[in-house]
């Protein structure tokens, strides 16, 4: 089942689009041409640090904005630029736009950590390393200040093949994060060699703690195991107040989800964080 888009103005995908051809065709062809003409936007949601109480950085969430259709969230458009192979370009674009952001971010004196979103098509490129260095150095950013989310089926699918990049990218002193944490099948051993720093559990389990002990009893569980192995935990989709204190009392790290903030514009992070960063109410987007 395809996850909901993020943004509330965002074309959230829909059974019936995966079997319209000509909608398909439509947006492929239109796909080859948004970066040049500046249609793509990385969008950033805040992640909050549990001990510190604010922000300790943000995600970066990539948002197409169509000429025709308006906003359209990755979940629809990422799987068929893998598909058709724009990730590559699409993929290249996302890194070097979030170097810029941090850097501009610099000028104005907040030094934000960012974290993007890798395929498994990026991890596949043997010089992937090489072109996150280039671009951090492009942009005087220092490679700590990156993070790069990796889902964990897409981790534990081709593990010979992205060994070689996930260290390389460890090397140059990028973090690693295990993103949705809980849908794939890690094994501990592979868990315990993979050069991460971070490890996101999925929303699934976030969004059922409140109704299930069981649930609870896996998100402590995982919490523990997490930590044991040197992982700094976050909690992603955390929507209430009820799931903020269940979480917390578990021990995660940090916190990222509705709850504290949707994904926005640059600019408007700027506001969100001068404004100190209190709680939207819900449905605020
Ligand atoms: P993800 O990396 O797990 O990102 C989290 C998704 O959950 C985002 O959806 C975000 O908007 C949404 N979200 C955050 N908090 C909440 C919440 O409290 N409730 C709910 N219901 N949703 C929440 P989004 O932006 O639609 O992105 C979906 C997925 O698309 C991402 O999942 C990521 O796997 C992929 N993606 C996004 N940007 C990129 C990118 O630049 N490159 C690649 N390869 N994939 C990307
Ligand atoms: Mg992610
Ligand atoms: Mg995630
Ligand atoms: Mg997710």
């Amino acid at each position: 089942a395809a996850k909901r888009a993020g943004g509330a103005r965002c074309v959230g995908f829909e059974p019936h689009m995966e079997s319209d051809a000509a909608w398909q065709l439509e947006l492929q062809n239109d796909l080859r041409g948004a970066i040049e003409r500046g249609e793509l936007a990385l969008h950033y949601q805040p992640k909050i640090d549990v001990k510190l109480g604010r922000s300790s950085g943000v995600e970066a969430l990539l948002r197409w904005n169509h000429p025709v259709h308006g906003a359209i969230g990755p979940t629809v458009f990422i799987a068929l630029a893998e598909r058709f192979g724009l990730i590559g370009h699409i993929g290249n674009w996302v890194i070097n736009e979030a170097c810029r952001q941090m850097a501009d971010w610099a000028v104005q004196g907040l030094r934000m950590r960012v974290a993007v979103n890798l395929s498994v098509h990026q991890l596949r490129e043997s010089d992937l390393a090489e072109r996150i260095g280039s671009a951090l150095q492009a942009h005087g950013v220092e490679a700590a200040q990156l993070l790069c989310e990796i889902t964990e089926s897409v981790a534990m699918e081709d593990i010979r093949a992205t060994q070689h990049t996930l260290d390389g990218l460890a090397r140059i002193g990028v973090f690693l994060s295990i993103d949705d944490f809980g849908t794939g099948h890690s094994t501990l051993n592979y868990l315990r060699q993979l050069p991460a720093k971070q490890l996101k559990i999925d929303r699934s389990f976030v969004s059922d703690l409140e109704h299930s002990a069981e649930t609870r009893a896996v998100v402590g569980a995982v919490v523990n195991l997490a930590h044991a192995l040197g992982l700094c935990v976050v909690a992603e989709g955390v929507e209430t107040q009820g799931q903020r204190d269940i979480l917390q009392a578990a021990g995660c790290d940090e916190f990222q989800g509705f709850f504290f903030a949707r994904p926005m514009p640059a600019e408007r992070l700027l506001a969100w964080l001068q404004a100190g960063q209190p709680p939207e109410p819900r449905g605020n987007p």
